[in-house]
């Protein structure tokens, strides 16, 4: 038996992937143990099932086909009880449940035993006999030690990511489909593929002979297009927040722009007809909207060829025939636009698969308001196939399954129910502190950008706003604003939460937001000019916004000021002095101004180390976790090509949060996170933990953590975080951080977190 052991283990790990480590196994233990059925099953931690990943002896079809529910049956009772089970007679056991595809009618003898790793039940190994058979002791231990080699194998080989790859190549219909991006969400319905509406680039030039005329019909086009936005704005009124309605309203206004209009028209005068000179039009307006750095400005191309498209159909006056929609429509296009969607009547509509675009669409941002998953960039969609297929949309992790099978589909099916349960239940937290059962309270607050995040923030319940990303006001403009102007914007916002505070954070352009009007040309843009830099360098930018920021806060006093990309105790020295001469100079010109709290933003490497330096300079911190992590791990945040290796959950990411937080309180500094990782259930559970003092997020996340918040104490995350520190990957603790929030009964959360 040793000797078999040991050829065993020494050809597993030679095997070059799990697949076959996982075939060696359940061959070599055959022959072994002389039964006639040996299987692995492997714990789908994604969907919380045990599924069968091998077998030597059953049916092979069955392979990726059977799968149980996380504690059912024999299989399920190994995992959950961590534990052998050897019986001379399956089926005498009350836990016992047939499973007809797998074929074992004529099988008696069981013997299973659990794969662990790290306290984690990763699968389980059976063995069957056809006769009534108890296992021998040293046949069970023998199972037992090749278990726990099979254990390291898994866990190297990443097994949740294997299991899919094992499952999509048994079956090409499970094939998913990876998106670049998605707004989150679950959804199982049948594609309706949607085709843009006119080709506008196919037009060509034509002289024209009544200029009067033909500028006529075409301001009749544009009224029509605008009718018809307003009629699609008065459908979705009842199922959108009023701030998001306001898209449309952009939409009209781009309509109406002098730009577009005046450009038009002065291309009909100059002799063309108006498809022609609405084409040149459109054209120049996507082209500027996509040399845009800003990606959100950039997507706004695609409005715009919307827009041409509308128009001209109604020059062509082939007026759109409604298409009729069926229930648990998935929308599906080349370039889904949000016109498109809004011609579905929302309660109809369940999700958006849209070949070109990002989360940053105006479709996503609709669809995200509306709470439908949305999957969007998948490159390779084949969308002349798709129409009336069935489709899961799975918008937390970016993917689409076409024509899914069974087991997926009713698990997706479930996902999207008990979402609907979760979001009900969520709604009751709005007015309930956020505070953990041992009464430790963690404000929540919100990110903010544009005005329109407001309501939605106030909406949730959010303690006041932990970072007011300002560079947003400033990339929707074609030049710098005003003074006066960014006192108006910043005013809306302080006001609109006072009392409660308000960190405004100053201008942090470069990297991947460059002004349109700024222009910086970089070979390393994120180790380049950045954020305070510029502001330092710009001294006449800086104290600007500082006035504009300092008088916003006039009688409201609510107001705390935070540095971006801060690296050096010398930036701090020198920006506190250009914001203590812009308060004085306000002072002096008889205004009444409190001098605010100041604090700074930990992303760069070396202000992890630097703590109790910048705590005699500053009243707080606010740790950027997004750019922390890029840092730390060298991965750029927005590079798909490196995504992978791109986690906040990553140890030494951890390590310097904990590490920032420590040295602060040791100097009676608060410490705030406010990258996306605090909006991340299981992260803030962690963050908890480490003793954080707030965090900040974007709102559609922050019910979600008040309720992590106030399902633990703080004791409990702490413990949490012992067991951490021994874990030396992201992917285990994550998966560690998921099985308590799924043993707190918050398993709904799991799925929101990935
Ligand atoms: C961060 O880096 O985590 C952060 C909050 O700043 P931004 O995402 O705006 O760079
Ligand atoms: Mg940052």
């Amino acid at each position: 038996m040793l000797d078999t052991l040991r050829r065993t283990i020494q050809e597993v790990n030679r095997a070059p992937d799990l697949p076959r480590a996982l075939s060696i196994i359940v061959s070599r233990v055959k022959q072994a143990m002389v039964v006639d059925v040996c299987s692995v099953y492997l714990l789908d931690s994604e969907l919380d099932q045990i599924v069968l990943m091998a077998t030597d002896g059953y049916n092979s079809d069955a392979v990726g086909e059977v799968r149980l529910r996380a504690g059912q049956g024999l299989v399920g009772l190994v995992a959950r009880r961590e534990e052998a089970l050897n019986l001379d007679d399956a089926s005498d056991h009350p836990a016992y449940v047939f499973t007809s595809k797998i074929g074992e009618e004529p099988f008696h003898g069981f013997l299973g035993v659990p794969i662990i790793q790290h306290r984690h039940v990763l699968g389980v190994l059976v063995v069957r006999q056809r006769e009534r058979r108890r296992f021998a002791e040293q046949e069970e231990t023998f199972l037992f030690t090749l278990a726990a080699q099979l254990a390291g194998a898994i866990s190297h080989a990443g097994a949740s990511g294997e299991i899919n790859r094992l499952l999509q190549q048994s079956d090409e219909s499970r094939y998913a489909l990876k998106g670049a991006s998605a707004t989150p969400g679950a959804a199982v319905g049948v594609a309706r593929v949607v085709y843009p509406m006119a080709n506008l680039e196919a037009i060509p030039d034509r002289p024209v002979d009544d200029i009067d005329a033909e500028i006529a019909e075409f301001r009749a086009a544009v009224a029509a297009v605008e009718r018809d936005m307003r009629s699609m704005s008065a459908r979705m009124v009842d199922s959108l927040p009023v701030e998001d309605i306001a898209l449309f309203d952009a939409l009209i206004l781009m309509l109406r722009s002098e730009n577009l209009m005046g450009g038009t028209i002065e291309g009909i005068r100059a002799g063309n007809w108006a498809p022609g000179a609405l084409r040149n039009t459109i054209a120049e307006h996507v082209d500027a909207f996509e040399d845009m750095e800003d990606p959100y400005l950039r997507e706004r191309a695609s409005d715009v060829r919307d827009l041409g498209r509308r128009i001209l159909q109604h020059l062509q006056s082939i007026h759109p025939v409604a298409r009729k929609f069926e229930p648990d429509t998935i929308l599906v296009g080349e370039d889904v636009s949000a016109s498109q969607l809004a011609e579905v009547p929302v309660n109809l509509l369940v999700g958006v698969v849209s070949a070109r675009g990002s989360s940053a669409s105006h479709v996503a941002i609709i669809a995200r308001a509306l709470g439908i998953p949305a999957v969007m960039g998948i490159d390779d969609l084949p969308v002349g196939r798709l129409d009336g297929q069935e489709l899961v949309v799975d918008g937390y992790q970016s993917r689409v399954f076409v024509r899914p099978s069974q087991a997926i589909r009713n698990e997706f099916l479930r996902l999207q129910r008990e979402e609907a349960e979760l979001s009900t239940e969520l709604q009751g937290l709005t007015r309930l502190a956020s505070e953990t059962r041992d009464g430790v309270r963690i404000p929540l607050y919100a990110n903010t950008g544009l005005l329109t995040d407001i309501t939605p923030s106030l909406r949730c319940g959010a303690d006041g706003v932990g970072l007011y990303r300002t560079e947003i006001p400033f990339l929707i403009r074609d030049r710098f604003p005003s003074e006066e102007e960014q006192r108006r914007t910043y005013r809306q916002v302080l006001e609109a939460f006072a009392p409660a505070p308000v960190t405004v954070r100053t201008l942090d352009i470069g990297g991947d937001k460059m002004l349109p009007y700024f222009p910086v040309e970089e070979d390393n843009p994120f180790l380049g000019w950045r954020g305070i830099r510029i502001s330092l360098d710009h001294p006449e930018i800086f104290l600007t916004q500082v006035r504009a920021i300092l008088r916003a806060n006039a009688g409201l006093n609510n107001l705390q000021l935070l540095l971006p990309m801060v690296s050096g105790v010398g930036e701090i020295d020198s920006a506190v002095g250009l914001i203590r001469r812009a308060h004085e100079e306000l002072l002096d010109e008889g205004e009444e101004l409190v001098y605010p709290k100041i604090g700074v933003m930990i992303e760069v490497p070396s202000a992890v180390y630097q703590i109790p330096a910048m705590a005699a300079r500053v009243d707080f911190f606010s740790i950027g976790s997004n750019d922390l992590t890029q840092y730390l791990l060298a991965v750029d945040r927005n590079n798909s090509q490196v995504a992978e290796l791109y986690d906040a959950l990553h140890p030494s990411v951890l390590r310097a949060i904990h590490h920032v937080i420590q040295e602060a309180h040791a100097v009676e500094r608060s410490v705030s996170v406010c990258g996306e990782m605090a909006g991340d259930p299981v992260a803030a559970l962690l963050l908890l933990g480490m003793g954080v003092d707030s965090l900040s997020m974007s709102a559609a996340g922050l019910l979600r953590v008040k309720w992590v918040v106030r399902s633990f104490t703080q004791s409990q995350a702490q413990k949490l975080l012992d067991e951490v520190w021994e874990l030396e990957e992201g992917s285990a603790i994550r998966a560690l951080l998921n099985a308590s929030l799924e043993a707190a009964g918050l398993g709904g959360l799991v799925h929101a977190g990935r």
